[in-house]
Formats: C-alpha cells, sequence, structure tokens
C-alpha cells in the first residue's frame, strides 16, 4: 500500500484507540533500517509509523552535504516508493524538533508537502513533531497553535510534548525532577488550546517519568497512572469522548506491564530507537567476531570478500531489526490489526 494518507492515518488513530492497541513508531536513518521496519510489519501484519530524527535525517543525507531535510526527503521517497509493495500502511514522521530547529527542519519539511499537494501529488511526511518541551507551557502552546493550523490545513498531523523527557536523544538534553511527569493542568491547558483548531488531528507526548536510552530495569521509575489522571481530568472538564492520542516516548527497558497499562489510557504511538539500534548492531558484532580474519587484511593477507562485503552483515541487521519490529507489534498489541483491505 502507499504510504497512509491523512484519512487513512486518522482511521489507524481511531482504531488504535478503540481497540487499545498502539503502533510502534521506530526512528530510521537509512534504506536498510528502513526496510527493516517494513518487512518487521508486514510479517506481523500491523500498520506502524516509521520516524526521522533531525540527526537521523542529516546522516541520512550523507556526510558531505549533512542536510536535515534533504536526507529525511531522500528516506521519504524511498519509503513512499517501497511502501507501495507491502500489504500494510505506513505513516511518515518527523521526531523531536525543538523551537530553534522549526526552520531548519519542520518547516522546509512542511512547505516540501505544500509543492507536492500544490502539484496534486501526496504529502511528503504524515505528521511531524513539535517538541516544546524546553518552554513555558504558554509559550510551547502558541507556537503548537500556529504549526496545527498550517498542519491542518494540509492534511498533517501535529505531535506536541507537554513536561519533559529525561536524558539525550541526538543532543537534545531532557531536564528532570518534577517535569518528567505532566499534570493534570497541562493537560487540560493542552486541550484547551489546541482544540480551538477546529477539525485539526494532534498527537500529546505526555511525559510519565519517561527518560531516552536505555537503563538497567528497575532504574526507570514510570507512572502510567498520570496519563489516567490526565484524560479524566479532560473528559470531566470537555465531556464525554474527549481524549488525547498519546505518544510514549522513551519506552526503553520498560516493563510490559507498564507498557501495557499506559496502551489502556490512550497511547496510540510509542517511539522505539533504543532497542531497535540496538538489534540491528548484534549481529553485526557477531559476524564481525566469528570472520575476524576474513574481513580484516592480516599481515598482507587478502581477507575473505564474502565476509567484508557490507551486504553479508547489513542483511543479518535488517534481519534482526525486523525480529525486533516484530517483538514491539506484539508488545504493543498491534499484530494483525493492519487496515491494509479494510474499506471504509
Ligand atoms: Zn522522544
Amino acid at each position: 500500500m502507499p504510504v497512509a494518507d491523512y484519512k487513512t492515518y486518522c482511521r489507524m488513530i481511531d482504531h488504535a484507540l478503540e481497540k487499545k492497541f498502539a503502533y510502534p513508531a521506530i526512528n530510521v536513518t537509512s534504506l536498510t533500517t528502513a526496510n527493516g521496519v517494513l518487512k518487521g510489519l508486514a510479517e506481523n501484519k500491523s500498520d506502524g509509523i516509521i520516524q526521522v530524527t533531525t540527526g537521523g535525517a542529516a546522516f541520512a543525507s550523507g556526510l558531505y552535504l549533512n542536510d536535515m531535510p534533504l536526507g529525511a526527503i531522500s528516506i521519504a521517497e524511498h519509503v513512499h516508493r517501497v511502501a507501495e509493495r507491502y500489504p500494510i500502511y505506513v505513516a511518515l514522521h518527523t521526531d523531536h524538533s525543538l523551537a530553534k530547529m522549526l526552520d531548519h527542519y519542520v518547516i522546509p519539511l512542511i512547505e516540501e508537502t505544500e509543492r507536492r499537494r500544490a502539484e496534486g501529488k501526496p504529502n511528503l511526511f504524515s505528521s511531524h513533531m513539535f517538541d516544546g518541551s524546553d518552554l513555558p507551557l504558554n509559550e510551547n502552546l502558541d507556537i503548537a497553535v500556529k504549526l496545527l493550523e498550517r498542519c491542518h490545513k494540509n492534511e498533517l498531523i501535529l505531535e506536541v510534548e507537554s513536561g519533559v523527557v529525561g536524558e539525550v536523544e541526538d543532543g537534545i538534553k531532557g531536564g528532570g525532577g518534577e517535569k518528567l511527569y505532566t499534570t493534570p493542568e497541562d493537560m487540560l491547558e493542552v486541550f484547551r488550546r489546541l482544540n480551538q483548531v477546529k477539525g485539526a488531528r494532534y498527537f500529546l507526548a505526555a511525559t510519565f517519568g519517561n527518560v531516552h536510552g536505555v537503563y538497567k530495569p528497575g532504574q526507570v521509575k514510570l507512572k502510567p497512572s498520570i496519563l489516567k489522571e490526565g484524560q479524566e481530568a479532560v473528559e470531566k472538564a470537555f465531556g464525554k469522548g474527549a481524549r488525547f492520542a498519546l505518544v510514549f516516548h522513551g519506552g526503553s527497558g520498560s516493563a510490559l506491564e507498564d507498557i501495557r497499562e499506559a496502551i489502556d489510557y490512550g497511547v496510540v504511538k510509542m517511539n522505539i530507537d533504543t532497542d531497535t539500534q540496538y538489534a540491528f548492531t548484534r549481529p553485526i558484532v557477531d559476524h564481525m567476531m566469528k570472520n575476524y580474519e576474513g574481513v580484516l587484511k592480516i599481515e598482507g593477507d587478502v581477507g575473505n570478500k564474502e565476509k567484508y562485503d557490507p551486504r553479508s552483515y547489513m542483511k543479518l541487521a535488517e534481519a534482526a531489526m525486523a525480529e525486533r519490529v516484530k517483538q514491539a507489534v506484539n508488545d504493543l498489541k498491534s499484530v494483525g490489526t493492519t487496515l491494509f483491505g479494510i474499506g471504509r
């Protein structure tokens, strides 16, 4: 199927909210990692989300150009081409962009979508994240409202964040302390402001103790009940059915019961990066250790071309990444939930 269009993407979100499952949103940085995600989704018959960080996009453009929008466009165009042959839907998303990065990343990509739409072509990306969590909430939402208006005009979904996700992801440092936990008051304010953009769709990354990167078990104190309290406050204030489509950041190393509980409270998108990074690299390490004498030219020898051909280990890495995606699909209860072939 082609990349999910806006209507399909909205259906995907509603489907997940209704059936209480979530989509894996996996960070990719290359053709190979994108292909690994698509393989994993297809094999477990789940729709899903492929996303690109600012750093991942710069990397994808190549070391010489080091151009974020160009790298993101390259990955997106590849996914648009190959996704047509997969029996699932995939949406394309850009991950964290702080306010100061918007003009260098998200805005050029929205402009690209605007150009494409003017030519009658489908959108480039399906959604974008604006991370204003380093700003006071009112400033965060002033920017978010403006951006949401522009996104809505172009049939794009916006992801916003309230509270702060701890630790480092692509050079973005989260704070710590109380802001790791979003308050019901914050969530009410996000709802009040963003729902003024009539008919627009958005995701909220409400933090509940999340940290980026991987930690030993027990070091991450997640409190999914924060999400429950926030959703209940919003329903009470804005009426039945007023609920957020929530995003789970920094979930690496989380206990399965915390993940499942968060899904019960309206998480429909879970970001996955660290776990798939490790899954990708692990078989490469294995390959190098097992074939040490083949991948190196030792003491004037010629090595073994079959062993140092990057395809030999990149194929293993792609397959391992696909397996890790399948595990995520299992954890998030999205196995077999694809809307592909289900018309409406
Ligand atoms: Zn994140």
